[in-house]
């Protein structure tokens, strides 16, 4: 008897025997259901028989039986007043277990949400992704009286990523009836909050109305998706509703954790506590540095991976600049806390780096990693794993604390049948297919090739995701190859940055010829190319499909 527990109050396994009966009351279950017919195996006792063992053992006992494929709403209602009759924990059992995991999590479907029934019976080893329209629609079996939207394309979220490939598809194929599917009102240019944070840009000019940037012809259904059902080639929304799709593109970005440190999000844009992870929170950074009159500034950054790996050293440097020209500089205690062990990923660029950490005498602490805030007191608190010493906790006392948070793949990305073992959407890292249904694909913040979460990788991915699906409905085999290419202009003081760029396996993929610029030293250029260029070629070019320096590499069939 294997136990798998989905809740406090609920474990499961399959079949048991007489003997497990003394068992699973000595583990403390009070109760047992029976969720399997009599007499679908040989060797299967009667429940007739397990009740009575139940009985002997000081438990109470149900027979409530579910012919396989045949979950009822009825069965699931009776399993919910169950549970809370019953005393708990409250064991349950069928053949696999499958059926009386299905019961809960229709049983649940009124008071949970989709992405946490998923989670808690993924995590107990059982994919319900084939009752996920059920669960939406709050454990009833949605009727087919409307009939399911279909799309050749469907593509979920419209951040830089999805809205590029929209266009990039368009342009390639007109014809294309697409669908992109995101609840935002607003779109973010969030490669701008640096800059906001440092008070060059107005944080209104990172924001565009969502409608505005759908491009034309392209149909935006403004909602959230809950669930995957590649078998059906079906997304599930928030309520129940399904939309059918011949090909999908998966972009919705990852999740940024701020619940997973401790005091964390009730201090968030008070206390001297800031981020520039956030539209609203990146001006009260700006705030927070013009009014540091001395006193100790602490920048920290979670573990890998995270998007723009450079943007929490960036806020270190432009707020450093902005008291050095202040004349501040000597007042400040910069301290950077990094939960990895290098200052950058990519050695090339660490030297140019190191010579402005020198500059604004920055300390930096490797192996720190922000686990606990006390806003009111203060205080940020880091586990400190060294390589080849003991663990330990470290707490530490701010007058400002600009927060990188912890990031991972959203909730509803987790408990998909899509990902990896580490929750990322699992594609080929050249063709960015998903690896193991055909018709799906990925991009940006959210899968799993091991390139930098940026912008400008999602600018570099859209026409490869574009052309491979143009190939494949043109009954070709993928023609364009991705190379890892993400980009990261670290602003390391007002007016300069070290423009990395760099793709698969720490490789430098510059734009321009190293006389023109040369992005291993911090140069003028690249400041001009971040602040007045990149926008518009953001908002203009990359989400209108222009691909401007961007041709995908071919792919030549061997
Ligand atoms: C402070 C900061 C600085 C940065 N600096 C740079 C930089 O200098 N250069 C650079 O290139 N990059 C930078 N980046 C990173 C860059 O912004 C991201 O890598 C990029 O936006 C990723 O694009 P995406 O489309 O994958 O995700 P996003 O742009 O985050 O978009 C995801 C979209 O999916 C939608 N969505 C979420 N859940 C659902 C759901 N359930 N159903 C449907 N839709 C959903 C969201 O509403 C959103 O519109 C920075 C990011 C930050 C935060």
């Amino acid at each position: 008897m294997e136990l798998k527990k989905i809740t406090d109050g609920l474990s499961v396994s399959g079949q048991i025997q007489i003997d497990d009966l003394a068992k699973l009351a000595k583990r403390g279950f009070r109760s047992v259901i029976c969720n399997r017919p009599d007499g679908e195996a040989a060797d299967q006792p009667t429940h007739d028989e397990i009740e009575a063992a139940a009985t002997q053992a000081g438990l109470r006992f149900l027979y409530l039986p579910v012919t396989p494929g045949i979950v009822t709403e009825e069965t699931a209602t009776l399993f919910r007043e169950a549970l809370t009759e019953l005393p708990g924990p409250v064991f349950g059992y069928c053949r696999t277990g499958t059926r009386t995991t299905t019961l809960w999590a229709l049983a649940m479907a009124k008071e949970k949400s989709v992405v946490d029934i998923l989670a808690a019976t993924k995590a107990a080893g059982y994919d319900m992704t084939g009752v996920a329209r059920r669960i939406a629609n709050g454990g009833v079996t949605p009727t087919d009286s409307v009939e399911d939207a279909s799309y050749d394309v469907v593509i979920v979220g419209a951040g830089a990523a999805g809205v590029a490939v929209a266009s990039s598809l368009k342009s390639r194929k007109s014809d294309l009836d697409i669908a992109i599917i995101d609840p935002a009102d607003i779109h973010y240019y969030q490669p701008g909050w640096t800059m906001v944070g440092a008070g060059v840009f107005d944080a209104q000019t990172t924001a565009k109305t969502m409608g505005s940037l759908i491009p034309r012809g392209v149909h935006w259904v403004k909602s959230a998706v809950a669930a995957f059902e590649p078998a059906n080639n079906a997304v599930i929304l928030d309520g129940c509703r399904v939309v059918k799709y011949k090909r999908l593109i998966v972009c919705p970005g990852l999740k940024l954790d701020w619940a997973a440190v401790d005091g964390l999000e009730e201090t968030l844009g008070k206390n001297g506590v800031t981020s520039n992870y956030r539209y609203d929170l990146a001006p009260y950074t700006w705030k927070l540095v013009q009014e540091q009159k001395g006193g100790r500034a602490i920048f920290t950054q979670p573990p890998m991976p995270i998007k723009c790996a450079g943007a929490p050293q960036k806020a270190m440097y432009l707020s450093a600049s902005e008291w050095e020209k202040q004349g501040k500089l000597g007042n400040m205690d910069i301290q950077f806390m990094n939960a990895g062990g290098v200052l950058f990923g990519v050695k090339d660029y660490v030297p140019a780096l190191e010579e402005y950490v020198k500059r604004y005498d920055a300390k930096l602490n490797f192996f720190h990693n922000l686990i606990a805030v006390d806003g009111p007191n203060k205080t940020a608190t880091f586990k400190v794993a060294k390589p080849d010493a003991e663990p330990e906790t470290v707490t530490v006392e701010f007058d400002m604390l600009h927060v990188c948070p912890p990031q991972c793949a959203p909730d509803f990305i987790k408990v998909s049948p899509l990902v990896d073992a580490a929750g990322w959407v699992d594609v080929d890292q050249v063709t960015l297919r998903h690896k193991t249904f055909d018709n799906i694909w990925s991009l940006g913040d959210v899968m799993n090739a091991p390139n930098a979460k940026t912008a400008a990788a999602a600018r570099m991915q859209a026409p490869v995701v574009a052309a491979n699906i143009a190939a494949d409905i043109d009954g070709k085999g993928p023609q364009a190859g991705y190379n890892g290419y993400g980009s990261c202009p670290l602003t390391v003081e007002k007016g300069k940055i070290v423009l990395a760029e760099f793709g698969y396996g720490g490789v430098l993929l510059p734009s321009f010829p190293k006389w023109a610029l040369d992005g291993t030293k911090a140069t003028r250029r690249a400041w001009i190319l971040k602040e007045q260029i990149l926008p518009p070629v953001y908002w203009k070019a990359m989400l209108r499909g222009k691909e401007w320096m961007i041709k995908p590499e071919k792919i030549i069939a061997k």
